[in-house]
C-alpha cells in the first residue's frame, strides 16, 4: 500500500470545524478511488493561537520542518498575532519555504449563486507572485527618522523632487526581479500546457510602473519566447498581456477570454478576490502556495478564522475541501479529487449547502457543517 504522510494545521476559529470535515471527505474519496492501495496518514502540526496556547510560540520550528520534510501539507486559517514579532504566519510560512506561486483556480459549480449572467464562462487559474512586490514589507512610516532619511536619500542622491509632501509621507519599496518573474511565468506556462489551457495572460500595470510591472511584462514575454517557443509556434500556447484595471473590467464582461493568469503580488490579491466573488465568494475559493522547483506546497483555506461563526456548526468547509482537491491533483491522485468535486457539484445542484450558499439557491436547504459533510461523504460512497 502507498502511504503518504500529510502534515496539517487545523487552524484557529472555524479551523476546528472545516479541517476535520475536509479530512473525512479526503479519506472517503481515497478509500473509494483506490480501495486500500493508497492512503493518507495525517500528521498534525501546530501554528497560530492553538500553538501559542499549547507551546508558547505562534509558529514552532517543528511545523516548518514537517512541511519541509514531507513537501506537501494543508492548513486551516490562522489568527494573525497582534503586536507579536511575526507580521503574518502565512507570510512567514511562504517566505521560509520560498513558496513563490500563490495558485488560485476559479471555476463555477452548477447550483451556486453568482452575480454574473453566465458564470459557467468563468474558468481561470491565477498564478500570483508570492515573494516580491510591495508585499516584501519594505516601508517606513511618515514622521519617523527612517522615513526622513529615506526621503533625504531620494532627494539628495537620486535627484528626486516629485514627492509632494515630504514631511508627512510614508514610503514603500516595490522590488520586482527578473528571476522572480521568470519562475512565476514559467510555472504558469507549464501549467497551461499540462492542463491543455490555451493562453497565459500577463496582468500588469506597466503603463505606470515601467520598470517594475513593465519589466514583469517584458521579462514574461522573453521567458515564454525563449523556453516555450515550440508550443507558441504550433498554437498549443498563446501568451498575451492586459493592463490590470482593464483586466478587472474584462473578467466581468468577457471572462471566457481568459484561462491562466500570471500576475504580480498586489494585482493578484485584488484579482483573486474579485474572481472568487464572481463564482460564489469567500467560503468556496481554494488556494495553494507552491514552489514548483523544490515541490513544496501548502494548500489552504483562503478565508480567515471567521470568529463570529466559530463553534456554531454553520461554517462552509468548501474552501479547504476544494484546496484538498487541488492537493490530490498535485499528488497525481486525480481519481480521488474528481470524486470529491463531483459530489460537491451534485449536492449544490440539489440545493444542499451550508447557509451562506443555500440562502441564495432557489431550491436551497441550509445544512450544518456536520450534515453537509455527511451529505458529501454519502455521495462519494455511492458515486
Ligand atoms: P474572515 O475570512 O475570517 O471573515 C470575513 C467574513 O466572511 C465573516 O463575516 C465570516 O463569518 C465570513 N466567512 C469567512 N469564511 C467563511 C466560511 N468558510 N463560511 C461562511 N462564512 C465565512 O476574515 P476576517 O474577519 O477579516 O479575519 C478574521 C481573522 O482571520 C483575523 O485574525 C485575520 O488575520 C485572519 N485571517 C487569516 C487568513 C489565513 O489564515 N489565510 C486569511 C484571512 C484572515
Amino acid at each position: 500500500m502507498e502511504t503518504i504522510i500529510i502534515p496539517f494545521i487545523t487552524g484557529d476559529g472555524v479551523g476546528a470545524e472545516i479541517t476535520p470535515s475536509m479530512q473525512t471527505l479526503v479519506d472517503a474519496a481515497v478509500q473509494r478511488a483506490y480501495t486500500g492501495s493508497r492512503q493518507i496518514k495525517w500528521e498534525e502540526v501546530w501554528a497560530g493561537e492553538r500553538a501559542y496556547e499549547r507551546l508558547g510560540t505562534w509558529l514552532p520550528d517543528a511545523t516548518i520542518e514537517a512541511f519541509a520534510t514531507h513537501r506537501i501539507g494543508i492548513k486551516g486559517p490562522l489568527t494573525t498575532p497582534v503586536g507579536g514579532g511575526i507580521r503574518s504566519l502565512n507570510v512567514a510560512l511562504r517566505q521560509t519555504l520560498d513558496l513563490y506561486v500563490c495558485l488560485r483556480p476559479v471555476r463555477w459549480y452548477t447550483g451556486v449563486h453568482s452575480p454574473l449572467k453566465h458564470p459557467e464562462q468563468v474558468n481561470m487559474t491565477v498564478f500570483r507572485e508570492n515573494t516580491e512586490d510591495i508585499y516584501a514589507g519594505i516601508e517606513w512610516e511618515a514622521g519617523t527618522p527612517q522615513a526622513q532619511r529615506f526621503y533625504r536619500f531620494l532627494h539628495d542622491e537620486m535627484n528626486v523632487d516629485r514627492v509632494r509632501f515630504p514631511e508627512s509621507s510614508s514610503f514603500g519599496v516595490k522590488p520586482v526581479s527578473r528571476e522572480g518573474t521568470e519562475r512565476l511565468v514559467r510555472a504558469a506556462c507549464q501549467y497551461a500546457l499540462a492542463n491543455g489551457l490555451p493562453a497565459v495572460t500577463l496582468v500588469h500595470k506597466g503603463n505606470i510602473m515601467k520598470y517594475t510591472e513593465g519589466n514583469f511584462k517584458k521579462w514574461g514575454y522573453e521567458l515564454a519566447q525563449r523556453e516555450f517557443a515550440e508550443p507558441l509556434a504550433d498554437g498549443r500556447l498563446t501568451i498575451n498581456d492586459c493592463i490590470a484595471d482593464a483586466f478587472l473590467q474584462n473578467t466581468l464582461l468577457t471572462p471566457e477570454l481568459y484561462s491562466v493568469i500570471a500576475t504580480l503580488n498586489l494585482n493578484g490579491d485584488y484579482i483573486s478576490d474579485q474572481l472568487a466573488a464572481m463564482v460564489g465568494g469567500i467560503g468556496i475559493a481554494p488556494g495553494a502556495n507552491i514552489n514548483y522547483q523544490t515541490g513544496h506546497a501548502i494548500f489552504e483555506a483562503t478565508h480567515g478564522t471567521a470568529p463570529g461563526i466559530a463553534g456554531k456548526n454553520t461554517v462552509n468547509p468548501c474552501s479547504i475541501i476544494l484546496s484538498a482537491v487541488m492537493m490530490l491533483q498535485y499528488m497525481g491522485w486525480g481519481e480521488a479529487a474528481a470524486l470529491i468535486e463531483t459530489a460537491l457539484e451534485q449536492a449544490f445542484t440539489a440545493g444542499k449547502a451550508t447557509a451562506d450558499l443555500a440562502r441564495f439557491m432557489p431550491n436551497g436547504t441550509a445544512l450544518s457543517t456536520t450534515l453537509f459533510t455527511q451529505e458529501i461523504a454519502a455521495r462519494i460512497e455511492t458515486e
